[in-house]
């Protein structure tokens, strides 16, 4: 067999002629001479196949996707290597060049390639909505019969920003839009419901409290007919604060608790912990019992008195209203007081109570 373009009679033939005479005409890939590549101005993040992804990549990486992606090498081609370099910018066309080595047939063969990728600037969806004040989810923070104090408004705050901080890396929607300080409380206007729900989550694990969601349907989608909806995610805090005394009227777990007076100790996300005032025991409290609990006095109220007398049963001090000698059971952790101590005490429905040493 001879190569009918050039007589050569030693190599194999392909596709009618021979290899050197068919690579003249081959190339080891196709490339258009223009590539786009969308990208949203403000966040960098791109638009490819009908998907907007991958905030704040640099605009460099975009254009070198973009050339992976425009470039199609020939299946006959092995052992490829593909070396993209940006040439230099025209404001925002980027010139590139590409190298391509790869064998086909047994031999090893080079191609430079020269395009331009234009990108096209625009803003995504996620920030023309920040852009444009758009909140998916409200949070009311308010307080049970009581204003906020200073301190939780301040605490509060600062958890917000944070937590939606640390969510903006997964969730572009995970921004505020404004904290409205209302005289009730603190309403926070989140860009997502699902950021807004972890922000919640991170209030009540701090404060604790009872959260209640309540969604308004805010329009209809004419195309298919969903309703949108905004979420309102109140958060109410208790009543109470650690040192109050409670009085605990029912338990869903036993009722060994009822009519118990307690000082609450820590109040966390999953329930509020409390100390017996009769035994010093700890009582677990979870959140849906809240309703149960009775504020009886605020833990500033507490008074100082002093034990008079003491037996293996019975402890004497004084009442300090009126310094008449009143007789209490004593119990475990009561042993170590001596004649002389000073101790602190409430009086809650005319009892006094002995307080234990919390911190
Ligand atoms: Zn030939
Ligand atoms: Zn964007």
């Amino acid at each position: 067999m001879f190569c009918p373009e050039c007589g050569n009679t030693d190599l194999p033939i392909i596709e009618g002629v021979c290899r050197d005479c068919f690579l003249k005409k081959f190339s080891i890939l196709k490339i258009p001479k223009k590539i786009e590549a969308t990208i949203c101005s403000h966040c960098n993040s791109k638009f490819e196949e009908g998907k907007w992804e991958d905030s704040h990549i640099p605009e460099e990486e975009v254009i070198y996707r973009a050339l992976e992606r425009a470039i199609a090498i020939d299946p006959l081609v092995e052992n490829e290597e593909i070396e993209l370099e940006i040439l230099q910018m025209r404001g925002t066309i980027a010139e590139c060049y590409i190298e391509a080595t790869g064998t086909v047939f047994g031999k090893t063969i080079k191609e430079e390639f020269e395009t331009d990728v234009r990108l096209q600037k625009t803003v995504c969806p996620s920030c023309s909505k920040i852009n444009s004040g758009y909140y998916e989810a409200v949070i009311q923070l308010r307080a049970d019969t009581r204003e906020l104090t200073t301190n939780e408004i301040a605490k509060s705050d600062t958890l917000v920003k944070k937590t939606l901080n640390k969510l903006s890396k997964k969730d572009k929607l995970a921004y505020l839009v404004q904290i409205a300080k209302l005289k009730e409380g603190n309403d926070y206007y989140i860009g997502s419901y699902k950021s807004g729900k972890k922000v919640v989550e991170a209030l009540k694990e701090e404060f604790g409290g009872i959260i209640k969601e309540s969604p308004r349907l805010i329009s209809q989608d004419k195309s298919t007919g969903k309703g949108l909806y905004r979420i309102w995610i109140s958060l109410r805090l208790p009543e109470f604060e650690k040192g109050d005394f409670i009085k605990i009227k029912s338990s869903n777990k036993n009722n060994s608790n009822l009519n118990k007076i307690a000082q609450i100790i820590a109040i966390d996300g999953k329930r509020i912990l409390a100390i017996d005032l009769d035994t010093f025991k700890n009582i677990s409290i979870s959140w849906k019992d809240y309703e149960t609990l009775e504020l009886m006095k605020k833990y500033n109220l507490k008074e100082k008195t002093t034990i008079t007398s003491k037996s293996p049963n019975k402890i004497q001090i004084l009442d300090p209203d009126d310094y008449t000698p009143v007789d209490l059971d004593i119990n475990e952790n009561m042993k170590d007081l001596n004649i002389g101590d000073e101790v602190e005490v409430i009086k809650i429905e005319n009892s006094l109570y002995i307080l234990p040493k919390i911190v």
